[in-house]
């Protein structure tokens, strides 16, 4: 049996990036990997700008003792100003454009305005107070962005701010999706005796495609062998990654190691961790193949743990280690595990409380829990204690 990392490194070493990129318009390109670096052509800001509403000056002007200035030009945010007459302020705006011989802006409520036309100061700034400096956030010519950046919406900003409407990305994964299960039924239809509804697929397809891939296939299969390969074979012929779920334990219902086995390789099939005992992983010919356990917690557990790094390099990401922080229990662990366990947790005052029923089949768990909270194999814990917590965004934002 492999441990959780060991797992991991396998279905990373077998599997290479896709290299294929396309362009895409800013607003399309959220979630997306960036195909190449991001060097800036602009200034951002552009010019210096007043973080403040008030009068723009020269602060030599000040030093004289000179408290009354006559007002020699508004600045409106948008408009492009005039230099500064000597022995005058401007009123300004925040934003707008700090004119050429003004090296400060007082705010407004150090100003009197005597009228329209002359304002007191009454409190002398320094050099540069107010004063968005131009390309304080970005400067021209220096990279952004690099190869490898999975876009937020916060980077997508950033792409606008040097004007870019287009960006190189990876082209999308194409992932065909298999539920395996004689017992599973579409949502929508009423349930005959025996059934269930089909938690696992809209879960995984939620997932993919906050991830930027696309789905190209979901398919419900029979549990019987032949069917199991059959639905292998042909989805692996256009996808870049098979994902099943369930079929995947030792019991004579299930068929996907066996269907893997015969059609490709199986390269990993069990790993030591709670939920998720049986995944597999492989090939079947140049399309991966991970298979995760049937049980909605379980599918949802090792989709984040295997699937999310396996899409990561896949896409060609270059941060896949996920986020994790410690924090401490408010409850104890009297017996010790022979399996590490990622228990479904939600923070409260800085402490970690689990979700009362932590079975594999209890998708409310997922639903109420913030994070996972990775209790270690083989150690008892006691309250205050310290665990490895890890947010379930993530993963997959
Ligand atoms: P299996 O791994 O096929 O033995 O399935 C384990 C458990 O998960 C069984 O209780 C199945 O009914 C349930 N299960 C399997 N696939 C799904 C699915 N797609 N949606 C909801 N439950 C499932
Ligand atoms: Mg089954």
């Amino acid at each position: 049996m492999l441990e959780v990392e060991e797992a991991q490194q396998n279905i990373l070493a077998a599997i290479e990036s896709i290299t294929c990129e396309q362009s895409v318009g800013i607003a399309q390109a959220c979630n997306r990997v960036l195909a190449h670096d991001i060097v800036a052509k602009v200034n951002v800001p552009p010019a210096d700008n007043s973080a403040m509403d008030g009068y723009a000056v020269n602060v030599y002007e000040l030093t004289d003792g000179q408290s009354e200035f006559p007002v020699s030009q508004r600045i409106p945010a948008g408009a492009a100003p005039s230099p500064l007459k000597a022995g005058s302020a401007a009123r300004i705006f925040t934003g707008s454009e700090i004119p050429q011989n003004a090296n400060a802006v007082i705010m407004q409520e150090n100003c009197e305005a005597l009228d329209s036309e002359r304002v007191r100061i009454l409190k002398t700034p320094n050099i540069g107070e107010n004063i968005r400096a131009c390309g304080q956030d970005i400067k021209a010519e220096h990279t952004i962005l690099t190869k490898g950046q999975r876009l937020k919406p916060q980077h997508i900003g950033l792409i606008a701010s040097i004007g870019e409407s287009e960006v190189s990305v990876r082209r999308k994964i194409k992932v065909a999706l298999l539920s395996t299960g004689d017992e599973l039924v579409e949502p929508g239809s009423p349930l005959k005796p025996g059934q269930i509804y089909n938690s696992n697929l809209p879960m995984l397809v939620s997932f993919l495609t906050m991830m930027g891939c696309e789905v190209i296939e979901r398919t419900i299969v029979e549990d019987s062998y032949a069917s199991t390969c059959q639905a292998l074979e042909s989805s692996a012929k256009d996808a870049d990654l098979v994902i099943s779920t369930g079929g995947v334990s030792v019991g004579e219902e299930d068929h996907v190691k066996e269907a893997v086995k015969a059609l490709g390789e199986l390269a990993v099939w069990k790993v030591r961790v709670k939920p998720g005992k049986p995944l597999a992983f492989g090939k079947i010919g140049n399309t991966a193949f991970l298979g995760l356990p049937g049980n909605p917690v379980s599918a949802f557990v090792t989709f984040i743990l295997f699937a999310s790094p396996l899409l990561k390099k896949l896409q060609g990401e270059k941060d896949t280690a996920p986020v994790s922080f410690y924090l401490p229990v408010n409850f104890a662990v009297s017996r010790a595990q022979t399996r590490p366990e990622y228990i479904r947790v939600r923070i409260n005052n800085g402490k970690v409380e689990k979700f009362t029923n932590q079975s594999s089949g209890v998708l409310t768990s997922v639903c109420w829990a913030q994070a996972l909270a990775l209790i270690p194999s083989h150690k008892e814990m006691s309250v205050g204690d310290l665990v490895q917590v890890f947010p379930l965004d993530s993963f997959y934002i």
